[in-house]
């Protein structure tokens, strides 16, 4: 049994409105509310939302007193200056967002983030004080010759490489890139696997190993989410999909809840 309280992070990508956020946050609102006078505030996971920068402050005024937190989708590895269409830590400060996504596969495949530069911006939101969330996966490709725990090892190891000895601050994202946004979803004893070679790599960096959150992305969805719970190693999820509609999000919440210690 872990003592790790799961966390179920949405990462809502471009997809936003004003009025859109507004429903969906209040239906998620509405149902956590409900899901906590059934099994208690102790009972429920951490909820993060990730929405896009232009929305952190109407989302930050809807998520007053709920309990959920909101995060940043990426950030710039310098402190300010002249990069045009970046964001700062400083700016995330602003607007009280403590959690910040990092190497995500679609940040990777299409603004060219090498790992290296992924390893700085770890460092830099980690220096400032927040919480990095570093997804790493394998393609469809790499699986299928075999260098899975290859690829895995590299992107872990590069990504906590700037981080001093014995960290406690970081969480980790297995995100399959064959698995997002496609259907197609890790089995959990795949998923397993990798989660704890994961857990081996942040004990090899730091004692806290073992209270650190490694959540399964791609494809997690209301029929899946239990089963991948499960397991030993997942400590939560990133949802993309799943995270824009209230009740499926809720539901993977909810298969959070019965999973908890
Ligand atoms: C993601 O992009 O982080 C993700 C897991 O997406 P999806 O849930 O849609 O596969």
């Amino acid at each position: 049994m872990t003592s790790r309280r799961k966390l179920i992070a949405g990462n809502w990508k471009m997809n936003a409105s004003l009025a859109g956020n507004e429903d969906l946050l209040r239906g998620l609102i509405a149902g956590l509310n409900a899901l906590k006078a059934e099994v208690g505030q102790e009972a429920l996971p951490e909820i993060l939302v990730c929405p896009p920068a232009p929305y952190w402050s109407q989302v930050g005024a809807l998520l007053e007193s709920s309990g959920i937190v909101q995060g940043a989708q990426d950030v710039s590895e310098h402190p300010k200056g002249a990069y045009t269409s970046e964001l700062s830590v400083s700016m995330l400060q602003d607007f009280k967002l403590e959690h910040v996504i990092l190497g995500h596969s679609e940040c990777r495949r299409d603004q060219f983030q090498t790992d290296n530069l992924i390893t700085r911006k770890v460092a830099t939101v980690f220096q400032a004080g927040l919480i990095p969330v570093v997804c790493v996966g394998e393609t469809q490709q790499e699986r299928e010759q075999g260098q899975t725990q290859a690829v895995i090892k590299r992107q872990v190891l590069s990504a906590l490489s700037l981080l001093p000895m014995d960290f406690d601050r970081v969480v980790m994202a297995y995100e399959p890139v064959w698995a997002i946004g496609t259907g197609l979803t890790a089995t959990p004893p795949m998923a397993q696997e990798v989660h704890s070679l994961i857990r081996g790599l942040l004990a090899s960096r730091t004692h806290h190993a073992h209270a650190l959150r490694i959540l399964y992305g791609g494809s997690m969805n209301a029929s899946n989410a239990q089963t991948l719970l499960a397991q030993p190693d997942i400590d939560g999820g990133l949802i993309g999909s799943a995270a824009l509609s209230s009740s499926d999000f809720l539901s993977i919440i909810s298969a959070a809840v019965a999973r908890n210690p």
